[in-house]
């Protein structure tokens, strides 16, 4: 039997810039580098944004093989 440990990872938390909607009645926000436009429009609700910072968790970067793809290919000999 195999016991399986949750561990809970803590990710760290950094001052992250982002842009937040000027709506007050809005709470719409994006991270400033998910941003492809220069000044970036609310998606919830059309209205400019402007520039902020929150804390929010590191991004950590899952280009690379995050999954390890078990592909296991014999290389078959024929004969
Ligand atoms: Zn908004």
């Amino acid at each position: 039997m195999f016991s399986r440990k949750k561990q809970i990872e803590e990710v760290p938390e950094q001052l992250t810039a982002i842009w937040q909607c000027t709506n007050d009645e809005c709470n719409g926000w994006m991270r400033e580098e998910f941003a492809f436009e220069a000044e970036p429009t609310c998606r919830q609700c059309a209205s400019p944004m402007q520039r902020n910072s929150r804390m929010l968790p590191m991004l950590v970067n899952t280009s690379g093989d995050q999954r390890a793809i078990k592909l296991s290919i014999p290389n078959g000999n024929p004969g």
